[in-house]
């Protein structure tokens, strides 16, 4: 018996089976340079895989909006060009010019600091493996065939394979690489299937058919467990049951405490995907929809016409308010297509409104599109990193110029859109007062405002345990923002990490916080909580 800690917990729960040792077959490219002639039939092989691929993927892409995401990829244009100038260009067959150039790709993605944009370098590799196996002519396992009760241990596992797995079979998944933030994990959370990730080494301690009980609330392995341990894990599988089916059971109950004050759980998203997946747990909303990742996860800056489909959809998903962040990158989130200049402090440089004041054409596009969503549902403007009433006052006033060019236009919107501002510079809590006379609601962004208030990078391991959102001077921010709020008659709300902390719930609610928004899969828990406090 072996018992192993690991610290990513993608998907919580508990389970004990069997394993299955997931072997890809081998990928790799055959053969190397080819002559004029044969340049033409490997081009043709090339774009015959890439078509057989893209039907798959219109095919799947019906089931889940994550295969629209990957049928884009395999239909880009810049991919499909960057294979067709090797095997032009360079004499490569087709299987070696495919694989250098996801591997191209996969590489900027894995160089960003970003860790969503990080693991969307596993879904181009997983766009490079269908093809190869296209080109190869070679069958990948099917794990949609698993039809017994096992763990599935795999060195990675990609989003395609992910979808096929039957739920009553697989009890849990374990894999080497990928991060809580994949697409995997996403699946295998909505799948509700207990999965540990990034386990480095662990094939090498697995045996197939082996039995393995894992603990993925608390990151825990145990490898060919003895009667006593199977027994413990058992007990606590009975007992994490028992725990999820109360927690759904909180779901039908509006979030009020013992002492009767209602507040708001909502989710933080980042794509109609996550808001489906959201609505499950009964949200009052959407608190933070981070529309970077539109921005992030493209090939060009998206036009009003492309945001405006993806907020419109976000808005009717959603009839209760849908809290649109208006662009926030610079600091650690990049963009592939634009060239950022290198600065010595990016988290205090060229980031968030700071970006969209400068750059007012490409705002106006994301605020005429946001506008035209609006009559879809409850939809609301969140500005990011104010410091500065001028900030504040810049940005309402495009979009009030927005509003007047879509009146010239004829073209409808919310003429009672609301328009706040997120509180998460040491600045926005000092004018929380005056800040508050002029934005329509707060929402206080504790990431960034822990590492400004106390000066601790929020992304540095070595000064990580100084990162503390619950340090004196964070709390009481906290609380003098929600006071300034209060004495506006604005709504208070929180969509930084400390939001979705159950710890942090009491004193959050003594505090007199109105709304938490967090990730989906800490609204149970916090649901929970609220209900079981006697703060006010
Ligand atoms: C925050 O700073 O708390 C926040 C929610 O924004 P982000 O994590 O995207 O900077
Ligand atoms: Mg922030």
């Amino acid at each position: 018996m072996e018992q192993i800690y690991v610290d990513k917990t993608a998907s919580r729960g508990i389970a004990v089976a069997p394993v299955y040792l997931y072997q890809e077959p081998d990928l790799s490219p055959v053969g190397e340079l080819v002559s004029e002639e044969q340049s033409a039939a490997e081009l043709e092989k090339f774009n015959r895989a890439r078509e057989n691929v893209q039907k798959e993927l219109e095919h799947l892409a019906q089931e889940n909006e994550i295969f629209a995401a990957h049928l884009e990829i395999a239909s880009d244009i810049v991919l499909k060009e960057g294979v067709e100038a090797k095997i032009s260009g360079e004499k490569k067959n087709a299987q070696l010019a495919l694989w250098e150039t996801i591997e191209e790709f996969a590489a900027i993605f894995a160089s960003m600091d970003d860790a969503y944009m990080k693991e969307r370098g596993a879904d181009v590799k997983d766009i490079g493996k269908r093809m190869m196996a296209e080109l190869k002519g070679v069958k990948r396992p099917d794990l949609g065939r698993l039809e017994t009760e096992v763990i599935v241990a795999a060195r990675d596992l990609y989003p395609s394979d992910t979808v096929k797995l039957k739920s009553e079979f697989v009890k849990g998944i374990i894999t080497e690489e990928g991060g809580v933030t994949s697409h995997v994990s996403i699946i295998a959370k909505s799948m509700n299937i207990p999965t540990l990730v990034g386990v480095r080494g662990i094939l090498d301690k697995l045996t197939d058919g082996g039995t393995v009980c894992m603990d993925a609330e608390n990151g825990v392995i145990v490898i060919e467990p003895d009667e006593a341990a199977l027994a413990e894990y058992e007990e606590k599988k009975k007992a994490c049951e028992k725990e999820r089916a109360y927690l759904e059971s909180l779901r039908s109950k509006p979030a009020v405490t013992k002492h009767g004050k209602r507040v708001f759980l909502c989710a933080n998203v980042g794509n109609a995907e996550d808001i489906r997946h959201a609505l499950a747990m009964n949200i009052d909303g959407v608190g933070l929809f981070r529309s970077e990742l539109l921005y992030m996860d493209n090939t060009h800056f998206p036009t009003e016409e492309e945001q405006y489909q993806v907020y419109k959809e976000a808005a009717e998903l959603i009839p209760q308010e849908l809290t649109i962040r208006t662009l926030d990158i610079g600091g650690d989130k990049e963009l592939p297509y634009f060239e950022f200049e290198k600065e010595e402090n990016p988290f205090l440089g060229w980031r968030a409104i700071r970006i969209s004041l400068d750059m007012k054409e490409m705002f106006k596009e994301q605020l005429r599109a946001i506008l035209r969503a609006s009559v879809y549902g409850h939809v609301r403007i969140m500005f990011p990193m104010i410091i500065s009433l001028e900030e504040l006052r810049d940005a309402k006033e495009l979009v009030e110029e927005c509003k007047r060019e879509l009146d010239a236009e004829g073209i409808s919107y919310d003429k009672n859109i609301e328009t706040g501002m997120m509180i998460e510079t040491p600045a926005s809590v000092l004018l929380a007062e005056e800040f508050a006379k002029e934005a329509d609601f707060f929402s206080i962004g504790t990431n960034d405002l822990t590492q400004y208030l106390l000066a601790v990078d929020r992304g540095n391991k070595k000064i990580a345990e100084k990162y503390d959102y619950f340090h004196p001077a964070v709390v009481r921010a906290i609380g003098k923002v929600i006071d300034a709020g209060h004495k506006e008659n604005i709504k208070v709300g929180m969509c930084g990490e400390m939001a979705g902390d159950k710890k942090a719930t009491p004193v959050l609610l003594e505090l007199g916080l109105d709304e938490f928004s967090m990730s989906a899969g800490s609204i149970d828990y916090v649901r929970k909580q609220i209900l079981g406090t006697g703060f006010f």
